[in-house]
């Protein structure tokens, strides 16, 4: 594979800027808010970000990129505010607070979306966890791992359906002790957001990475397709393939982004909710490739706490609604065979198909 092909987001800047070896960096190309009134159709607008806990990327062309990036970074900003659990000020916040609460519209979407995803994985994706998530340490980077008695203690007040949402009124109730993370969803929902500002803004092309999912709008200026890397889980320099791809959101989780070791086992952010821990269903990433960036990033986080035997049986079944790449613990790569054929590595893959 080559080297200069970095992970995920950054490989799909460095082929957008039509980087080889030794060109320009995403970095250079960056044009910041403001800069030019008029922007070459031909020149991309470019602008990092640092919002949501990671570092962001969007980039526009067309006659309206700048004004498509000034509006993409305006909703990155705005959902932060709104669903961020690092701030205390935000809506979700404050419901945890509360206990209860009347969500605005994004978060009310994202809440209906979540518990549809919760419901189709069978629990495996579950904003409710939350509260597990406190007591590792991961919101706070207070790591610790937790007693199995306080685990359990946790786990009794854990599951979407002790949450009492009514959609009609967009009220949510939370359980006692109960308190939600729309964390594993946010990203997804927001690149999706992004492709319909760049739709408004009639943009040429476009693509948002954020912290390593990617959302590309159409085909590349030249009308052929993005190359979106996927990571090499054992190895950020690395990448374990590359996929083509037009018009979707292609997001990765795994349990290499974030994680602390205590005693030599290495504990990661993915929690299973059906037994309190890092997810350890033997796969190391989940990279989903769909039109929906809420989906596919609901689906990340399920699919690898459910492992490769139930992530396949739920693909199987819903097929056209998603494609995926999955990256066992072993190193063993699958492709769904929707993107068989836009998937290439350097490593032997096998191809899941429908039977
Ligand atoms: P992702 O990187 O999309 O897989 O999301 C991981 C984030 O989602 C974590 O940092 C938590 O905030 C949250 N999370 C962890 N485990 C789960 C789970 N089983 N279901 C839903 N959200 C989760
Ligand atoms: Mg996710």
């Amino acid at each position: 594979m080559r080297k200069d092909w970095i992970a995920g987001a950054l490989a799909a800047c460095l082929l957008l800027t039509g980087c080889g070896a030794g060109a320009e960096t995403a970095n250079d190309t960056e044009t910041s808010a403001g800069s030019s009134a008029q922007t070459n159709t031909e020149e991309p607008v470019s602008k990092e970000i640092f919002s949501m806990d990671t570092y962001m990327t969007v980039t526009a062309y067309g006659e309206n990129g700048q004004k498509a990036v000034d509006a993409a970074e305006q909703e990155i900003e705005r959902l932060d505010a709104l669903l961020s659990t690092g701030s205390a000020d935000s809506e979700i916040s404050k419901l945890n607070a509360a206990g209860t609460g009347q969500l605005s519209e994004d978060s009310a979407e994202l809440v209906s979306r979540a518990l549809e995803i919760n419901e189709g994985t069978d629990g495996a994706f579950d904003i409710t966890v939350y509260p597990l998530m406190q007591e590792w340490g991961f919101t706070d980077e207070a790591y610790r791992v937790p007693s199995d008695s306080e685990l359990a203690a946790l786990l009794e007040k854990t599951g979407s359906d002790r949450l009492d949402w009514d959609a009609d009124s967009s009220t949510l109730a939370l359980g006692d002790g109960q308190a939600i993370d729309l964390g594993g969803i946010a990203k997804g929902y927001t690149s999706g957001r992004i492709m319909e500002l760049f739709d408004e803004c009639d943009v040429t092309s476009g693509m948002v990475s954020l912290g390593g999912n990617v959302h590309v709008y159409g085909s590349k200026p030249d009308g052929s397709k993005w190359r979106i890397g996927v990571q090499d889980p054992e190895n950020s320099e690395d990448i374990a393939g590359v996929l083509e791809v037009t018009d979707c959101a292609v997001i990765t989780s795994g349990g290499y982004e974030r994680y602390f070791e205590q005693d030599g086992t290495t504990y990661h952010h993915i929690i299973d909710p059906s037994t309190g821990k890092p997810a350890d269903s033997g796969l190391s990433s989940v990279t989903i490739v769909s039109a929906d960036g809420t989906l596919a990033d609901g689906l990340s986080t399920a699919l690898f706490v459910m492992g490769a035997d139930r992530a396949t049986e739920y693909w199987r079944q819903h097929a056209d609604e998603f494609d995926v790449v999955l990256i066992a613990d072993d190193g063993t790569i699958s492709v769904t065979e929707g993107i068989a054929d836009v998937f290439s590595s350097d490593h032997p893959f096998e191809t899941i198909s429908q039977q």
